[in-house]
């Protein structure tokens, strides 16, 4: 179990969930290549100790324990899942 980033992140991207994070699981960074490039961050499902320190900072209610996804939103259950394989894959291309 872990915890999701969806879509009232898009726009808002302030970074606040990743200061929360006590293990780091929240990228990108703004200090990673990345960060411009994408509209939202997203959580480590592996990662993810499922402490709930990240979803009272977010400004936007866009946190949630993936069995709490809103319906409208179960999709980015594997959209943040999807960037962390993507993340493996290019550092296997390196
Ligand atoms: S629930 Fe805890 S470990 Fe998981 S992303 Fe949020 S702050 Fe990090
Ligand atoms: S605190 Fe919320 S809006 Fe800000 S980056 Fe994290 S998930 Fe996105």
């Amino acid at each position: 179990m872990a915890f999701v980033i969806a879509e009232p992140c898009i726009g808002t991207k302030d970074t606040a969930c990743v200061d929360a994070c006590p293990v780091d699981c929240i990228h990108p960074k703004v200090t990673e290549d990345d960060f411009a490039a994408e509209n939202q961050l997203y959580i480590d499902p592996v990662a993810c100790i499922d402490c709930g320190a990240c979803v009272p900072v977010c400004p936007v209610s866009a946190i949630f324990p993936i069995k709490n996804l809103p319906e409208k939103w179960k999709h980015y259950a594997e959209i943040n899942a999807k960037y962390y394989i993507q993340y493996l894959m290019k550092k296997y291309d390196d």
